[in-house]
């Protein structure tokens, strides 16, 4: 049985006061939440607000990106033994915004995902097609591209959590049915028993991201193979952030 997970992106919002706000109401509020794993990543600069504000509470905190090396000349860049060492114990990679604005490769995504899980970070690890490339019915494809290139080297996928996020969904309020979710969801499950075997494939989360909110979540829940939410706007609530994770009880 795999244990939910919800886990907000917080994207380029909250400066550390408002960061450390929201986290305090997040500590507040979640506090009964024993049935689900609970994730915000915050930018890098409100992360040590953010984990001072939540010490305590059973809310962990991630980065939303990092770079493969472990320190460097690499201006501008934060590493995966920094964001440990700040407190994280998860990071996004590979989010959608990041292969289109910042030319995201998969083999990137691959470094990333193997210093992340050799620092011991828990990688949550996006995938996703466009609209033009679900409309060319190349869905499978493409994901299955992401996961091979993203993920293929790596022996042991071990913390690692799978983010099914169709590009055409995320802020855009056009969110996938849950069929649709569902049977991405149902294939990646199927390409990560072939790849790491079937054991590996049953603990392995994949949590669907895309214009999730609280009049959603309840029906994407209900698929067999949505083990919770990667949720970017409806995480800057505390409010809807909670009735998110109360929808996966
Ligand atoms: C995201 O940023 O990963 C995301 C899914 O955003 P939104 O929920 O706003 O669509």
């Amino acid at each position: 049985m795999r244990r939910p997970l919800v886990a907000g992106n917080w994207k380029m919002f909250t400066d550390p006061s408002t960061a450390r706000k929201l986290a305090g109401e997040l500590k507040e509020k979640f506090a009964d939440c024993t049935w689900v794993d609970v994730v915000v990543c915050p930018p890098f600069t409100s992360i040590q607000a953010v984990v001072g504000s939540l010490d305590g509470s059973n809310i962990e905190v991630g980065g939303q990106n990092l770079h493969w090396e472990s320190e460097g000349a690499f201006t501008g860049e934060i590493s995966a033994a920094m964001l440990l060492s700040s407190g994280c114990k998860w990071v996004i990679i590979g989010h959608s915004e990041r292969r289109a604005y910042f030319s995201e490769t998969d083999k990137r995504v691959l470094s990333k995902a193997r210093s992340a899980l050799a620092a011991g970070l828990k990688p949550i690890v996006c995938v996703g097609e466009t609209l033009d490339q679900r409309e060319a019915d190349i869905t499978e494809k493409i994901v299955e591209a992401q996961l091979d290139g993203g993920l293929g080297d790596i022996d042991d996928i071990g913390h690692l959590t799978i983010a099914y996020e169709p590009v055409w969904a995320i802020g855009t309020g056009k969110n996938a049915t849950p069929q649709q979710a569902e049977e991405v969801h149902g294939f990646i499950r199927k390409l990560l028993a072939e790849h790491w075997g079937a054991k590996a494939a049953e603990s392995t989360r994949i949590l669907y991201g895309g214009s999730v909110k609280p009049e959603n979540a309840s029906a994407l829940w209900r698929e067999e193979n949505i083990d919770g939410f990667l949720v970017g706007g409806a995480s800057l609530k505390a409010d809807s952030f909670l009735r998110i994770a109360e929808s996966v009880k």
